[in-house]
């Protein structure tokens, strides 16, 4: 069995992503190394702004998946017994490493992702230390209650983990959906096997051997793969005692069916067709720029909150129109890398022709108009690169796929509303329930639409990507059960055990 160092990454930050990717190349990380594919196969990670292949990727399968488990089961036994301050001050730690990486890492996404450096990459480099600084202060709250029984009998119940955790991540947000799952899962006294998306697996395998440099070998494990080859067997895996995935509704559901099977309990983060409701009495320019961020154009729309269906009282609905097009044409799209850039590429080919599929169906559809925003890069470096201009569309039918489907692309669609009950009713219709912002100066009827808006994160006035600390996941195709918060790290990486003594 391989079990060596196949290249040497540096301890210290390095600012040459392309070096750092190389020497990333063609590993897992089982039990503390970064050891090859037992098949020995590998797959190209490309960079989407030049279609360069920077490196390659280990290609998991089952017998990878059954090193990192068995690694990650026999850490567990020792890593359970740690106290569990001391788990979260290891993880704590770790959020200090990672501070001190935060700009090679940045570099590193950006690469890999297209993701641009100055408005999305260092943001979520960022966070990834935030998040472990948030969960590693959580040890002392793993605790129980008493409870009132009979006299002479102490009853009390006490949070034990559930045991190895496989987590599987998608590829648009993939450093802070990581972490949002394995922070509190390791501070509870799990440990991990994630599971990386193929589109992007290098610099979530260097947050997971910077973190071995902290974490006792085997609590943290990192598998590149294919989802069918190298996540289906993590699920099956029988040592495996939760699942928590983020991706896609159908393989949701593929990983929810699975998970029955064995009877283990999964966390799902699911799409969404988050709805962005403006009142006329809004605070206009706050709106707007509310609009860019919420719709995630900087992310090129690839985010399951973005603002994808945007409704806006009839009184400013032009001008908010006009004004939300001129500042998206003022963004700058381009090279990845570069300060100036504000929108980098989509992820890859696939993703492309569907967001492309997605424009040319609005643009074909009688009555619509779609507006192609800011402007293609003109660097003949950048001629390969996967960049799609964001897209405004207005007159949709409300039966349009553009409305009813994420396209998961910088793609949105605005519509005039009249009646309050009638653009509600809008906003609920749809198999999605993930987010939704309300924007008015009127709380009374905010907090009025917060209620009764369908959606597991519903913000006035603002629309944040999910944060350390709020319960963070859908309801209806959404997903099921939060993650992000302290009460989600009990309940859904812990299980609650009940111990009664009889004193009489
Ligand atoms: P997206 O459309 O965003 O790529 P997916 O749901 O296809 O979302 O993928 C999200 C994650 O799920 C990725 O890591 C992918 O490899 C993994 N995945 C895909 N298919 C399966 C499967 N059958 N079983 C387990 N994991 C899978």
């Amino acid at each position: 069995m391989p079990d060596t160092h196949l290249t040497q990454t540096p301890y210290e930050p390095t600012l040459d992503e392309r070096a750092l990717a190389r020497a990333l190349s063609g590993s897992h990380l089982i039990g503390g190394k970064l050891v090859p594919a037992r098949s020995g196969k590998t797959f190209a990670v490309v960079n989407p702004a030049t279609g360069e292949e920077v490196a390659r990727a280990a290609e998991g399968d089952e017998a990878d998946v059954d090193a990192a488990v068995r690694n990650a089961a026999e850490a567990q036994k020792l890593w359970a017994k740690m106290p569990a301050r001391k788990r979260g001050a290891l993880v704590a730690q770790c959020s200090a490493l990672i501070k001190t990486h935060v700009e090679e890492i940045a570099r590193l996404i950006a690469l890999e992702t297209g993701k641009a450096l100055r408005t999305e990459s260092r943001v979520e480099a960022n966070t990834v230390a935030d998040v472990l600084e948030f969960f590693g202060g959580l040890g002392g709250e793993i605790k129980g209650e008493s409870v009132p029984f009979a006299p002479n009998v102490l009853s009390v119940t006490v949070r034990e983990p559930l045991g190895v955790v496989g987590a599987i991540i998608p590829w648009n947000v993939p450093l802070l959906l990581m972490t949002l799952k394995i922070a509190p899962a390791l501070v509870a006294g799990n440990t991990v096997v994630v599971k990386s998306a193929e589109e992007a697996p290098l610099t979530v395998l260097r947050i997971c051997e910077l973190m071995n440099r902290v974490l006792p070998p085997g609590c943290f494990n990192m598998l590149s793969g294919f989802g069918p080859e190298c996540g289906g067997p993590l699920v099956a895996h029988p040592e495996v005692k939760k699942v928590t995935f983020t991706g896609s509704v159908p393989v949701g559901r593929i990983v929810a069916k699975a998970a029955a099977e064995k009877l283990i309990p999964v966390t799902l983060e699911l799409g969404g067709k988050s709805p962005m409701i403006i009142f006329a009495d809004c605070d206009f320019e706050k709106t707007v720029a509310g609009a860019l961020t919420s719709m995630r154009f900087t992310r090129q729309g690839q985010s399951c909150t973005a603002a994808s269906r945007i409704y806006v009282e009839r009184p400013i609905y032009d001008r908010f129109v006009a004004a939300m097009a001129e500042r998206v044409d003022a963004m700058v799209m381009g090279d990845p890398l570069d300060e100036k850039t504000d929108i980098g590429t989509i992820i890859s080919d696939d993703q492309m022709s569907r967001v492309k599929g997605f424009i040319a169906e609005g643009l074909a559809t009688a009555g619509a108009i779609g507006r192609a925003c800011s402007a293609m890069p003109k660097d003949p470096a950048l001629a390969k690169g996967k960049f799609i201009q964001p897209h405004i569309f207005t007159n949709l039918p409300a039966s349009s796929r553009l409305v009813t489907e994420e396209i998961f692309g910088p793609v949105t669609c605005i519509f005039p509303f009249d009646d309050a009950e009638a653009v509600l009713a809008a906003a609920n219709d749809s198999e999605y329930g993930l987010a939704a912002s309300v924007w008015t100066n009127n709380l009374k009827i905010g907090l009025e639409f917060a209620h009764r808006l369908e959606a597991g994160l519903v913000q006035i006035n603002q629309n944040l990507v999910v944060q350390a600390n709020l319960s963070y996941g859908g309801v209806k195709s959404s997903g099921l059960g939060k993650e992000a918060s302290l009460e989600s790290m009990l309940e859904h990486f812990t299980h609650k055990k009940t111990i009664m003594m009889n004193y009489a």
